[in-house]
């Protein structure tokens, strides 16, 4: 990479991710947007337009480089790449040079499939999940070799509770093995000489901060009507229910990353009594706890009471398989739509939050679910909850946090503020 050209885009991040995201703005607005005058903005846009990070039309050029997402997750990891103007990169190429590298492992399945991203299950132990990531790190580096790719930076996010500040996983109940992992523990060493001689950081994220990251970016071009809001949650299963938060335009995440654990908050005394019967009849174990050592926690009252009598085991479950599972048990699909129009009447009444995004595992369930969770935010007094906080579902579900992985990396690198106002 060359080092003139990074630095240009150091200089001028904030106003790329501007063009990014407002293809075609006036000049005027791109420099209020930026807080800076319409002739510095001139001035910028020519510099980018001389070094061809932006067209003539002031597009941004997606051929500068690529971001390389990866999510780990409880059960199955994902790889995806972004263009630099965060357009999926196709990686139909590396596919099949991929497949060859893991044939003795035999641990990525359908590598034929039209998906246009890496994904491999979780495995057991740590030293297995390295070597996994520095066996496509090695691919990685032949197409950077081969000029197939041009990678910038890599973004990792991880379930569990990450310490973005010291890029550290603080804790993690479903992959114990996380625990007090440092983002450099992830690459082999001379992996680590590599990205660093080219220029490459790594950095680390949690999923559902990710996964509200691509929400939010992915908002401008999916759903514009919904993209100026400033107060936003996105809602992620994935073993438990994780929330990332937008507040005031600005990505938070409280103190030291523990901001969403929703999942571990109790579960309100109405809705155990609404669903009195139903709870008694699929027999809640109040002998046994969650990881959080609650009894009453959303999390382990949504696994018991509405996965319990699921065939497969609830975390090896698949989008496809919950929404299957939710349309053969409709009591089951009543009560976790109720469940998760509390949450959003909880996240309203708190935050005053205006835009609810249900993703992760959820995303193929929300038809189902839709009716019960407005049933629940109806029956809130407080105005806000129904009148302005929308709900919506995200057409990337599952393979949101390594997209927002991918973003991240562009944010860290460039130093260009996560603020979306
Ligand atoms: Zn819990």
């Amino acid at each position: 990479m060359n080092i003139a050209l990074d630095e240009a885009i150091t200089q001028h991040a904030n106003l790329i991710q501007v063009l990014r995201l407002h293809p075609g703005l006036d000049k005027n607005s791109i420099a209020e947007k930026n807080n800076v005058s319409a002739p510095t903005v001139y001035k910028a846009l020519e510099d980018l337009r001389k070094r061809e990070i932006i067209y003539n039309d002031d597009s941004v050029n997606p051929n500068i480089g690529q971001f390389m997402g990866i999510s780990i997750g409880a059960t199955v990891c994902k790889i995806v790449f972004l263009n630099f103007d965060f357009k999926e990169f196709p990686i139909n190429c590396f596919k099949k040079e991929l497949q060859k590298s893991f044939n003795n492992k035999s641990i990525v399945e359908d590598l034929n499939d039209i998906c246009n991203y890496i994904y491999f299950k979780t495995p057991t132990s740590f030293s297995e999940l390295k070597e996994y990531l520095n066996v496509v790190l090695e691919k990685i580096k032949i197409f950077i070799e081969e000029s197939k790719l041009n990678l910038l930076a890599i973004g990792i996010s991880s379930t569990g509770i990450v310490d973005e500040k010291n890029q550290i996983i603080y804790q993690s109940h479903n992959l114990p093995y996380l625990e007090k992992r440092n983002i450099s523990d992830f690459f082999y060493i001379d992996k680590k000489d590599f990205l660093r001689n080219n220029n490459i950081p790594f950095f680390l994220i949690q999923n559902s901060t990710a996964s509200i990251i691509s929400e939010k970016n992915n908002l401008y071009t999916s759903n514009p009507e919904y993209s100026n809001s400033k107060n936003i949650a996105s809602i992620y299963l994935e073993y438990g229910l994780g929330a990332g938060f937008i507040v005031d335009g600005k990505l938070f995440t409280g103190e030291n990353g523990y901001a969403g654990e929703i999942g571990h908050t109790p579960t309100p005394a109405s809705l155990l009594y609404k669903f009195k019967d139903f709870i008694d009849k699929i027999g809640f174990d109040t002998n046994s706890k969650c990881v959080c050592n609650s009894i009453g926690c959303l999390d382990h009252i949504m696994r018991s009471v509405v996965f319990n009598k699921s065939k497969i085991n609830f975390k090896d479950m698949n989008s496809n398989e919950i929404r299957n599972f939710l349309e053969s048990n409709p009591e089951q699909a009543q009560f976790l739509g109720t469940l998760l129009g509390y949450i959003t009447n909880m996240l309203a009444a708190i935050l005053n939050i205006n835009l609810v995004v249900f993703t992760g595992k959820l995303y193929k369930s929300t038809d189902l679910l839709y009716k019960y969770i407005e049933q629940t935010t109806d029956e809130s007094n407080l105005k806000f909850n129904r009148g302005d906080c929308k709900i919506y579902t995200s057409d990337k579900g599952t393979l949101s946090p390594a997209l927002g992985a991918a973003m991240y990396s562009y944010y860290k690198k460039y130093s260009s503020s996560l603020d979306w106002n």
